[in-house]
């Protein structure tokens, strides 16, 4: 069957940049229309304006990306290749983004409402984590096993196959580079699904990976919704492998589908409700950007946010009083003005979702120390919330709001703060605020959570693994972990 190519469209972000867009789905190095030649506008979440229709893809595009990425696993040298050789390209992917650094940070806040400050950094995380990969490319080997002179016994790691990767909208273009990074490192082929949201980036950097030698089959981004390409993937008995970040729901609805259908390889990144919590003996100038930073950097729409913070009674007042006022001070509002901190939700229903939670919170009694309201008529921009005085019971200290709206609770002893901290199905970040090196460790051991920050938060390093307990998932991004979960390994046991 016959592919229509899909073409490219001149956009001119707000910052006056002009670049090509590709609309199409990529599949086997080339941007076609989907099969029954659907599309889906893409909104500026700032402008609530259409910037882009991008094809959005069907489970007949799915299967024939399948075909094209079995092809490239079992046909070509790809996965057998020596690792050196894949190396080369990631680092030549990533040079390629460096260069283009600046338009696809701004490609990343017309599309997902972010600041350009945020989306400098994220693309800068996404160049650290396309070189680390290429730096373990080589570095991930088996090991041999002394049994005693009977035998010689070794472990060999191999390449898990077609990887099926499935990212929300809250981070696209990291997102896609925590996925495709280490499993091209692996010798995996890959197809992504964006969110139907923010699918921009993705398709740009599926151009640069063409650029920097990516073979045919080996990248395939296929947009479209979750219902249908998202079930495709996740259903399809040829991929091997999901890697699955978004809700804690459909997370576990993949897990049973990937099982259900051949057994798949599964790592899940879902959702988080994270406890910071602050100590009489914290630095105060130096605790309020963090708890800032915790929850409200990229409009409170992080996975690991501080959602829940928790305050010693002694420092209680003090804190409160500097917060609000820092947090009174936060700009919000234009994405591509660089004064402001705090820049759109990225998208109408999420939106809706947030003032539905500030209407809950109400409603339970929650009182409102600052924010709680929409900013503007255009444009999905909400206020820096603060709810205090509220129960533990609550529904917005229990569920996640994902959004600029954060709960503070009092604590006395660090143990009773801790019992409040872990009283969550969710567990994925934490942060302690304290200058006691003993209550951070002893704080940081008793945390059920994937991560800890002392002293930060919402702080990521490419060398770093990141990934939950609980119902906050399991697998990891990033560090050396990542590797363990893109590939196989295999043990040889020889009689001598
Ligand atoms: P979501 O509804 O779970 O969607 C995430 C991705 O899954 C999107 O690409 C979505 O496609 C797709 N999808 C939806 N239903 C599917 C299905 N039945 N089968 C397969 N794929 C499906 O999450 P969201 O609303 O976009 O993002 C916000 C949530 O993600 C929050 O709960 C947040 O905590 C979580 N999150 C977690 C992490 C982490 O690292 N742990 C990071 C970011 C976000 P469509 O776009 O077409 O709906
Ligand atoms: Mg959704």
């Amino acid at each position: 069957m016959s592919r229509t190519p899909a073409p490219f469209q001149k956009i001119t972000l707000p910052n006056g940049m002009t670049y090509e867009q590709p609309t199409g789905l990529f599949i086997n190095n080339e941007f076609i229309q989907a099969s029954n030649g659907k599309t889906k506008p893409v909104i500026n979440p700032a402008t609530e304006e259409v910037i882009a229709n991008i094809s959005a893809g069907s489970a007949e595009d799915v299967e024939y990306a399948v075909q094209c990425a079995s092809h490239a696993f079992e046909d070509t040298e790809w996965a057998t290749q020596d690792p050196k050789k894949r190396a080369r390209v990631l680092f030549k992917l990533a040079d390629l983004v460096e260069e283009n650094l600046e338009l696809m940070s701004a490609i990343e806040s017309y599309d997902n409402g972010k600041t350009l400050a945020l989306s400098r950094g994220d693309v800068g995380l996404v160049v650290n984590c396309l070189r680390d990969a290429a730096s373990y490319a080589d570095k991930i080997n088996g090991r041999t096993i002394d049994s005693g002179d009977g035998y010689m016994n070794f472990t060999i790691k191999q390449p898990i196959g077609i990887c099926g990767q499935i990212i929300p909208w809250n981070f696209p273009i990291m997102m896609t580079s925590w996925k495709i990074a280490p499993a091209l490192a692996m010798g995996n082929v890959s197809i992504l699904k964006p969110a139907s949201a923010t699918p921009l980036n993705a398709l740009f950097l599926a151009n640069l990976c063409k650029k920097a030698g990516v073979p045919a089959g080996v990248v395939n981004i296929v947009p479209g919704s979750g219902r249908e390409v998202g079930n495709a993937i996740t259903q399809n008995p040829k991929i091997r492998k999901v890697a699955f970040t978004g809700s804690t729901v459909v997370g576990k609805s993949i897990a049973v589908d990937a099982a259900s259908t051949n057994l798949k390889n599964t790592t899940l990144e879902l959702g988080g409700k994270s406890a910071h919590l602050v100590f009489d003996d914290a630095d105060i100038a130096k605790t309020v950007p963090n708890l800032i930073s915790g929850i409200f950097m990229n409009a409170g729409q992080i996975c690991s946010c501080g959602s829940r913070i928790y305050v010693q009674e002694g420092i209680y007042d003090k804190l409160m009083a500097a917060f609000k006022i820092a947090v009174e001070n936060i700009k919000v509002g234009d994405p591509f003005d660089e004064s402001n901190y705090q820049g759109a939700i990225d998208n109408k229903e999420q939106f809706e979702t947030i003032l539905k939670y500030i209407e809950i919170g109400k409603e339970e009694g929650a009182k409102i120390l600052t924010g709680g309201k929409r900013i503007g008529n255009k444009g999905f921009f909400i206020e820096p919330t603060i709810f205090y005085d509220v129960k533990e019971d609550m529904r917005v200290v229990k569920e996640e709001i994902f959004g600029p709206v954060v709960t503070v609770s009092k604590f006395s002893t660090l143990e009773e703060g801790i019992k409040m901290a872990n009283a969550s199905e969710f567990g994925l970040g934490g942060g302690i605020e304290t200058t006691n090196v003993s209550t951070a460790i002893k704080a940081a051991k008793m945390l059920q959570t994937g991560t800890v920050w002392i002293n930060t938060y919402n702080d990521f390093d490419s060398r770093v693994p990141f990934g939950g307990v609980k119902q906050s998932g399991y697998g990891k991004e990033m560090g050396s972990e990542v590797y363990n979960y893109y590939t196989e390994t295999k043990a040889i046991r020889i009689k001598l």
